[in-house]
Formats: C-alpha cells, structure tokens, sequence
C-alpha cells in the first residue's frame, strides 16, 4: 500500500530586533551565558514588561508579506509551566486573540513543476525561554567558564525574552519534502523582509511538526504525533521521513498509532519519546495582566512602550498597517518575475539570483555598471557563487564588490584581459579584495594583442616545429591546437587567442 503523510508546521523566527522584546538587553548571539539578562527578563518580583515596538512591526510585516490579515485587537497570554530555564514559570504568549490569521506562502514542487499553497493559521508574537545546557551537549562544553561535571545541567538565560513569531500552518504538506521547500520559501522571506536572519544553527528559525500517515486513497485522517528538537534543514527532512517510516511500520504490522511528542536526535539520527513528565501539558493560560491589548487604530499602536502609553504616528491620512505595507520591500517571486522581464534572463537564472535577497541586489548593482545582463548573469552563477561556496561566507562578506566585477568584466571586452586571464585575476580579487586594475599591474597580467609581438612568437615556434609544420600542411589540421599551446607557453598566457588564431592561420596557410 502506498501511503501519504500529513505535515504541519510550528516555526519559531527569531526577529532581527536589538533588544527583547519587554526589557532592552541586548539580543546578540554568542554572549558569555547569563550576560544578557535584567530583573525583567528574569522575572524577578515587581518587574513590569514594556512591549518593544520594533518586534511589533517586523512581526507585522511577515503578516503581510503572507498575505495574513493583521487583528486589529490582539492579547498577550501567559503560558504557564515549570521548567528551570524560565524563571519567570510562564512564558509571554498570545493564545486565543493572535496577531494575525490566514495567508499563505507558495511552493513549487520540483519534479512538476506545479505551485502549491501552503496556508497559514496564524502568526504570534512571543518571548523565547532560557536554555539549559545538559553536560552532553557540545554546547555545554564550548561555554568557556563553566565547570564541566558529567551529569549536570546548567541554565543560561541570555534567550530569555528573546523576540520570536510563531507562524503555524495548516496541515497541507504531504512528504517531508514538501516540508523542506515550505521552510525554504519562509526563510527566503523572513530574509528579504530583514526580520530575521533564518540560521537554523544558531536557533533563530526553529521547527516543530505534526505528522500523521494514512493510505493514499484515504481521506480520515491518522493520529498525529509531534516532531520537536529539529535544528537544521536536513534534519527536518531526515526526522519526518524517519517518522513517517515508523508510523508506517506500526500501522503495516498492525499496530497503532500513540498520539506523542517526540525528540528528534540529529546524532544517532533517531527519534525518542519525550519523557512524559515534560510533556504533560496543562498551560493554564490567561491575559498577561501586566500589558494592555495591542490594538491597531488608524493612526496609533497602542499597548506600546509601556501600560498606557501610545505611540502616535505621522501621516493622519494611511492607517499604521498601510504604512507597514508600503515599506515591505519587492519579495522573491515578485523580483524573480522582474529579473526574467526587465533582464531577459533565463527562468533557472532569475530563480537562482533571487534565492537571497544580498545576491539579487549584487547582481543589479553590477549589471548597473555592465549592462550585458545574461554575461553578468553567468559570472555570478558560476564564479562568484563558487567562490562564495569554497571560501563558506555569505554575499556580504565577499571581498569583490559588484562595481569591482563590472570593471574585470569591461577589461575582457577591451581586449586588456582574456576570459581565462580574467577568472584567475577573479580569484586573485576574492583572495585580496584588490581591485582588478591593481592585479593587473602588480602582475604584469596584460593581454598581449600587439601584432607584432605575436607575429614573432609565431614564427619562432614554426622555426623550432618544422616537422609539426609539415604535418599541418599536409593536411593533418589537428596539430594547430599544438602551435596555440606553444605560443600561450611562449607569451605565459597572455597572448590575445583570437589574434594568435588569425596570424597562425595566416602564417601556415602561406
Ligand atoms: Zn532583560
């Protein structure tokens, strides 16, 4: 029998903000533990929290970008539980009136082609717990100034009150695969929006499914466990194909499915039972008393910055939520459709340019400056991502500004460099971050296009190859491959090909 399985997807987007979202620490990854903490996001007694504005708005641009309706009345939750890396014994939520509901975001799965919706239930802002950190873990062992004692467990609190979006999603993927795309497209917007830096490694997008399995023909659903404890892209693949086989299994040897949650294990590549003291969940939620209702008016966002306060904003004559919107910036399909136009690109090149958004912006800044799109186009595909791929950094890390690779690009059309000169001057730039003008100079690197020149290494390699000669001439034409090596070898690469190709035929032809 040939089965399906059923997938939902809880992600957790870190939002890009500077500090918490209710306390001003600072967010930043890789802090000494517990350095980044206050009597607020500690939860110490008399404390109150104050809503950062900036979480609101990033996390109200995602709504948009979906294609969600943002609510105009939304509520903070408490969610409570024990656990010793929240000190506070409940996290700030948002339960029954979430910051949004609906959207969508569109996959196109691979093999044909077709687009598929997959649709939101909802998107919510929340704070992030602490972590704990069990002796096992590698995480434990980096940490510089702990005491290292097998068995213990320690807790940092930096992540406390860490800014984070819950976006969940209808049960609408149908293979892990589909999964995988789903994560893909919501990291490529979360990126282009500048919300969240999408490190899956570094625990800024997180992922928990819901998955059950059923024959292809059936439409009653199965029981659902939950796949939590996925920290990278590979392992969602690898967790929910290594679910959807074991409930596979069980139901094929008759047995049945126990609705659970389960920890994914990237090490041994398994997944394990929760123990069920941890997942026996009673979050009693209620109203966080301690912040008013976010509600969005026309011209204000009140529950801001404090219990009464309210942040007024300009422009009496466009609501906040219009304001937001006209600021979302041209997102990926939108900008691949306008790189196939306006650049008159292949399809398979748009879609690749604008897989990030750094990368598309570095491919217009330079076809600004060389305007042969389809050769700008090829160069970043191939060189530039190869080099961005063996030296592991990102777009804007690279050493070559697009302004740079427009002027190499220039030197090729004037004659100054040929195209295999000018990949090696390439790799030299990446390298150094010279400019190309400096490369050339430095290493003598010009293209020798001068006839004359040519012309006399020429016939000094006829002279020295007359047997060669006699071959060509006596019809064997394979052996001018022979006398184009020798003159490269002559002038050390640098003679101009197509010049060296027209005198030599000249040469031997007479
Ligand atoms: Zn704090």
């Amino acid at each position: 029998m040939k089965y399906e399985s059923i997938i939902g997807l809880e992600v957790h987007a870190q939002l890009l903000t500077d500090s918490k979202i209710f306390c001003g620490c600072s967010v930043s990854y890789g802090a000494d533990p517990n350095s980044q903490t206050c009597p607020v996001c500690l939860g110490l007694p008399g404390v109150l929290p104050v809503l950062n504005k900036k979480a609101v708005e990033y996390a109200v641009k995602m709504v948009l970008a979906v294609g969600g309706t943002v609510a105009p009345h939304s509520i903070f939750a408490r969610k409570n539980y024990f656990y010793p890396d929240l000190p506070k014994g409940y996290q700030i939520s948002q339960y029954d009136q979430p910051l949004s509901t609906g959207g969508s975001v569109e996959i196109e799965i691979p093999e044909s082609k077709a687009k598929k919706k997959i649709h939101l239930t909802r998107i919510h802002l929340e704070e992030d717990a602490g972590k704990s950190l069990h002796s096992e873990d590698n995480s434990y062992t980096n940490t510089s100034s702990n005491v290292k004692q097998k068995g213990e467990t320690l807790v940092d609190m930096n992540r406390c009150g860490v800014p984070l979006i819950e976006i969940v999603t209808q049960p609408d993927m149908r293979s892990p695969k589909e999964a995988t795309l789903f994560l893909n497209k919501l990291k490529q917007i979360l990126e282009y929006l500048e919300i969240c830096s999408g490190n899956m490694e570094e625990g800024s997008l997180r992922c928990d499914a819901n998955v059950s399995v059923r024959p292809i023909a059936q439409t009653k659903l199965g029981t659902k466990t939950e796949v939590k404890n996925m920290n990278s892209f590979k392992a969602v693949e690898k967790a929910l194909n290594f679910e959807m086989e074991r409930q596979i299994g069980i139901i094929e040897s008759g047995g049945r499915i126990i609705q659970e949650t389960l920890l994914w294990d990237a090490e041994k590549e398994l997944i394990a039972p929760m123990r069920s003291k941890e997942e026996s969940h009673d979050y009693r939620y209620f109203p966080e008393p301690d912040l008013v209702v976010l509600k969005f008016h026309p011209q204000t966002i009140s529950g801001i910055g404090g219990i009464r306060s309210e942040e007024k904003f300009g422009t009496p004559t466009i609501t906040i939520v219009e304001k937001i919107k006209q600021s979302l910036p041209e997102l990926p399909e939108a900008r691949k459709t306008r790189f196939i136009k306006q650049y008159q690109i292949p399809e398979y090149d748009a879609e690749l340019l604008t897989t990030e958004k750094k990368l598309a912006d570095y491919y217009e800044e330079c076809v600004k400056n060389y305007p042969n799109s389809k050769a700008v186009s090829n160069w970043v595909m191939g060189e530039v991502l190869r080099e961005l791929k063996e030296r592991k950094i990102s777009v804007s890390e690279f050493k070559v500004p697009p302004k740079e690779l427009a002027s190499l690009l220039k030197q090729v059309d004037s004659g100054t460099l040929s195209g295999k000169m000018a990949k090696d001057v390439f790799v030299e730039m990446a390298e150094t971050g010279l400019s190309s003008e400096k490369i050339i100079q430095e290493k003598g690197l010009v293209q020798v296009t001068d006839t004359k020149e040519i012309e006399s290494v020429i016939e000094s390699v006829l002279r020295e190859n007359p047997g060669e000669v006699e071959k060509y001439r006596s019809g064997k034409e394979r052996v001018f491959g022979f006398f184009v090596g020798e003159v490269m070898k002559k002038t050390k690469g640098k003679a101009n090909p197509s010049v060296v190709n027209q005198i030599l035929k000249e040469k031997l032809s007479s």
